[in-house]
Order: C-alpha cells, then structure tokens, then sequence
C-alpha cells in the first residue's frame, strides 16, 4: 500500500481534507470500539491540535510530514495527564505525570495522538485477552484474537482508525499483531528507540515500534523516534534512513531460513507450504538462499520465558500500592501489600511474577537463571555466525494461524509455544520486521544488529516479488 502519512500530508496542504475532520472522523470511529481497541479517548487535546494545525494551514505556513497526522499509542506509554493502565487493575486510575521519549517526538514532529490502546496486561500475552478492557478483536475475522501483545495498537492501523500506532515488543508484541492483522510490524535494534517512559516488561528486550500499513510510513515514524537519549543508557545514536536508501536492494545476494522452523511439527501446513513458495520466488530473482541450523523453538522459548518473567517480576516488585496503583489496605503493611498485588494483578501476570521469582531465588539462580543468560549467549552468537554468511534471515512469524478469543486463556502453555519464531531475534536485540505477505500470518524479515536499513530494503524488495 502506499504512504498513508504522504497521502494525507498532501490532502492536508492541497486543503482537500482539513485535519480537524479528519481527527473528528477517526475519534467517532474509536469511539464506537468495535473491536475492543480503546483504553482511553484523547479526543479534546487531539481536536485542540487540529484546530492548530488547520490555522496554520489556512494562514499559508508550512507544515511538516507529521503535522496533523493521527496516531494510537499502546496503553504501556506514558504521556503526561493520561490515563497510563497496562490494561490492568492495579493502574486503572493512573495518569502519567510526565512523557516518554519516543512519543515526546512524536509530538514534538506534530503528529496527534487520539488513543491509549488496548493490550495484554503489562504485556504479558501474546492475543491480548489478558485486559481488563475485554478481548481485542481480529480486524480480519473477529471471531479470533487479535493477537498480542499490542493487538490494539495493530487492529487499530488494520481499520484505519488510527493512521500508525506505536506498540511495544518485547518478545514478539509488535510483529505477530502485525503479522495476525496483515499490517507492517517494526522491533528495531534494540536501543534504536529510547525506552524511557514505556512500562518496563523485560528490560534487556523491550523495544519501542511502530505499526502501520505501508514500508514508507514505518521508515517516517522510525526516524523520527530514533536517537540517543541520556535517560536510557542503553540507547545508541543512529543515522536517518533516507527514502531512496531504501528503495533498492541489489545489495542483497544471500537470504537464509532456520531449517528446523520449518521441518517442524508445530507449523501450520499451509503457513509451511507458503513459507516455502516465497523462498522459490526470492530465489527466482538470482538471491541465494540457505538453509540455516538454529536452536530448537522450544529452547528458545524456555529461554527467553526464563530470562522475561525474572525481568518482569523484578521490575513490577515496585508496583505495591504505595507509590502507585489502586492500593487496598490490609491489616497491617505486609497485608497490604499483599492483597494489593493478589487482588489487581492479573493471573497470568501473577504466574509470570512467581515465576520469575522463583528463577531469580537462591538455591535457584545458578542453575535456572544463569543458564537462561548463558543460552543467550550462545544464541547471539549463532546470529553472529549467521550474518557472516547471510545478509538478511527470513522466517514465518507465528507457527499458526490466530486462534479463536478464549482459547489462549485456556491454554497458557500453547500461548507461550505461538511465539516460537518472534522470542529468538528479541533475545538477538536484532532488527525485524513483519511484512504482510509470504503467509497467512506474514513474514519476518531479520538483519543484523544496527542494520535496520537493509530491513526495510528488504522489505521493498518483497513486496514486488511476492
Ligand atoms: N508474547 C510474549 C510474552 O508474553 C511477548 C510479549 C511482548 O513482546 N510484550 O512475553
């Protein structure tokens, strides 16, 4: 599909559309949430901005490529004086006192944010079902999920009613939405994206993204949340990526697959056989493909479900009631905390809270968590190997295809298995995107470190010849 975001620029400059009614036709289409998208309405600031937008407009000013453009943010962002809940219990009532960084760019670049959006409780799933704000449904078919956990933030571009939204990923949250919704999907490098101001899940894989319907707007909205930020020491400084940069990929004369996602029984037959078409077609076009030896899913599931859940129950340990949250008082201290933290956290996030726990627990750590780090080692390091010989690693996104709303409920050990292909690149900190073709769910198209440019390349590359 073409840019959205230069599509509306124009209809804005050429005054064929004004942004005031563009932001008004949007809100009225959140506010019916039809699919369960919406968190919270940012309707009065986001047709205060438009007003502001439309007189500089009408004043003969210039605008920028993001002035005026609508936008969705998942619910885990700060941004100051909104309701900021992680879909949960606990911060149902709690608005952010300050703004993250990435969305502060966005604002700053004039684009205008309309909704939190709806997610699996401080990320925790992968269909975001795990909501106090009920079940996302698929854009598609909404009888089924709209997978997680930024399911949200993907319906919403899936339906137009948002033109990008920025989602979180920290094991797949941006890219399977992507993949299940058929919308473009980006977890940059790690540390591309400032993370300052996004609820902390698993610190050493939360990545920042953005959602959106064509290859162009993701490029836009990546450059500008880019950068070097001094309130996250893990971010690095990194080059624009320019339009034309992007548009051809000669460059590119090796592509490999994990064999062993393939020969798999787990995979879906027709994902498999489709999988398998688009590498024929890739090789049509002269590129070499490899096949390529990989870690078991199932070790790349263990690990990075070992390594999250440790992350996650250290960084939730601060959400007890005092500082934030809906607290509830008990008999004494110890009680409070207690029965804060039972009664407003969800179950599966209080599964991954003991768990972690436990990982992180003496007579413990040396033998669960310190194995789970070393693993991560060795995986990297496959990578490194990896891109010595490849310039790009394709794989299908999810094993299957989205299951119907109620199932993962049921089934959290499935759920956990349905992000075989996503875990392994967020424990490589590497680029990878969803594109929405090759399957029916999708493909991931992965460079390496810092090479998020020969991602989208790629990308390009793929859509005129599958
Ligand atoms: N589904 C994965 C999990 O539950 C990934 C979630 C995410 O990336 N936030 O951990």
């Amino acid at each position: 599909m073409e840019s959205q975001i230069h599509k509306i620029h124009q209809q804005l400059v050429n005054k064929e559309i004004s942004c005031t009614q563009l932001v008004q036709e949007k809100l009225e289409l959140l506010k019916q949430n039809t699919h369960n998208t919406v968190n919270s309405l940012l309707g009065r600031q986001a047709l205060e901005l438009a007003q502001k937008v439309d007189a500089k407009i009408a004043n003969g000013e210039e605008i920028g490529l993001l002035e005026g453009i609508p936008f969705g943010i998942k619910d885990v962002y700060m941004v100051q004086g909104t309701y900021t809940t992680a879909s949960s219990d606990l911060l149902k009532k709690y608005k952010s006192s300050y703004t993250a960084t990435a969305i502060q760019k966005l604002l700053d670049a004039g684009a205008i944010p309309l909704v939190k959006e709806n997610c699996d409780s401080f990320g925790h799933g992968s269909s975001s079902e795990n909501t106090i704000f009920g079940a996302v449904k698929n854009a598609v078919n909404p009888t089924l999920v709209g997978g997680g956990s930024s399911g949200g933030s993907a319906v919403n571009v899936a339906k137009d009613y948002t033109v990008f939204s920025i989602g979180g990923d920290t094991g797949g949250s941006i890219r399977q939405p992507a993949g299940y919704n058929n919308v473009y999907g980006l977890k940059p490098t790690y540390g591309r994206i400032s993370r300052y101001g996004i609820m902390a899940y698993a610190s050493s894989t939360d990545c920042v993204g953005p959602i959106a319907k064509s290859i162009e707007d993701i490029r836009i909205v990546l450059n500008v949340m880019s950068g070097k930020d001094v309130k996250d020491q893990t971010t690095y400084k990194s080059e624009t990526i320019l339009k034309e940069a992007v548009l051809n990929a000669d460059e590119i004369k090796t592509v490999g697959y994990f064999k062993n996602f393939i020969e798999n029984d787990a995979i879906d037959a027709d994902i498999k056989a489709n999988f398998l078409a688009s590498i024929e077609k890739i090789k049509a076009k002269g590129i070499e493909v490899k096949e390529l030896d990989f870690f078991e899913s199932d070790t790349l599931v263990s690990t990075y479900y070992t390594l999250a859940m440790a992350e996650t129950a250290s960084n939730l340990s601060r959400l007890d009631g005092t500082n934030y949250g809906n607290r509830i008082e008990g008999d004494n201290l110890k009680d409070t905390y207690s029965i804060t933290r039972s009664d407003n956290f969800s179950e599966e996030t209080k599964r991954r809270i003991v768990g972690g726990n436990q990982v992180l627990s003496q007579g413990f750590s040396d033998e669960i968590y310190l194995k789970g780090l070393n693993l991560r080692d060795q995986i990297s390091e496959n990578f490194e190997k990896d891109f010595k010989e490849v310039a790009i690693i394709l794989s299908p996104v999810t094993p299957q295809a989205p299951p119907k709303i109620g199932d993962s409920l049921k089934d959290p050990l499935a759920m956990y298995l349905s992000d075989a292909y996503t875990v392994g690149f967020s424990l490589g900190q590497l680029p990878t995107l969803t594109v929405p073709q090759g399957t029916a769910t999708g493909l991931q198209i992965t460079a390496a470190k810092n090479n998020d440019e020969l991602v989208l390349k790629f990308a390009n590359f793929l859509k005129d010849t599958i």
